[in-house]
């Protein structure tokens, strides 16, 4: 709204201007005719062209923020994507090596979900992951959190100012959330549940090794049986945080 204001703006000036120029080449001795030209042309001219203009400019504006949502966004759950994930990696690890703060990250991967779409239909698997994203969104903090769909039936959230014990209470109450989620697919029940690695970011690490010990944690957790979470503590051994 602001551009178009601006916009509307230096259009009229440069309206003022141009019939401004026009009368002094008609009849540069009478400074009438300057004065009637500038309020003739731009009063005729100026409103309609700074209104198109303005409509213009937040038609615009608003294309650029639907593209730059298309960008980010994944389409079914409407979390981020992968490549936006990456960006808010990278900036919050800039962010915690300022302050000092401890990052962790949570990889979860939903269990058994080739059956569930076997029993469901490719429809059905779908409505879990819809559900899923929304259970997440309700789950995790405000501010500092942030989630993506990390492909496939894979969910990634970086959680800002959290130690890996507390990113793993975290992972902990939103593996209940989502085992106790209410489903129903054409008249179906169906039942999610998923297993969980989580892990504190080094200062200075790349994602990707990141993303790698916490997948190692989520194959740990697979062979532990599902529906658990591990967590990767100093970095060396592997634990599980056991359900309540
Ligand atoms: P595990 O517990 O070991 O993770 O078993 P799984 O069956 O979940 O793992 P697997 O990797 O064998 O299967 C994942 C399935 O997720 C297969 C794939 O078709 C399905 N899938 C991936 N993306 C989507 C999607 O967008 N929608 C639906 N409905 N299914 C998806
Ligand atoms: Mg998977
Ligand atoms: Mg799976």
């Amino acid at each position: 709204m602001i551009y178009a204001i601006l916009l509307s703006i230096v259009i009229i000036c440069s309206t003022v201007h141009l019939s401004a120029y026009v009368a002094a080449q008609l009849d540069p001795n009478d400074p009438n005719t300057m004065v009637y030209m500038s309020v003739l042309v731009s009063g005729i001219l100026a409103p309609p062209a700074s209104f198109t203009l303005a409509l213009y400019s937040n038609r615009l504006i608003r294309v650029q923020e639907q593209l730059h949502e298309l960008a980010v966004a994944d389409p079914l759950t409407g979390l981020y994507n992968r490549r936006a994930f990456e960006e808010l990696y990278a900036r919050e690890s800039t962010r915690s090596n300022r302050t000092g703060q401890s990052v962790s990250l949570v990889l979860f991967d939903v269990d058994h979900f080739k059956a569930v779409n076997g029993k469901h239909g490719h429809a059905g698997g779908d409505v879990a992951l819809r559900n899923i994203a929304e259970t997440i969104r309700r789950t995790i903090r405000y501010g500092t959190d942030e989630t993506a769909r990390w492909g496939g039936e894979e969910f990634v959230i970086l959680l800002g100012e959290t130690p890996h014990e507390k990113a793993g209470h975290a992972a902990n109450r939103l593996r209940e959330a989502i085992e106790k989620m209410d489903l129903t697919y054409a008249d179906q029940s169906i039942h999610i549940t998923a297993s969980f690695g989580v892990t504190e970011c080094q200062p200075n690490e790349k994602l990707v090794d990141v993303v790698a010990r916490a997948d190692k944690c989520l194959r740990y957790a697979k062979k532990q049986g599902r529906n658990t979470v591990v967590l990767h503590p100093k970095l060396k051994t592997v634990s599980t945080v056991k359900a309540a």
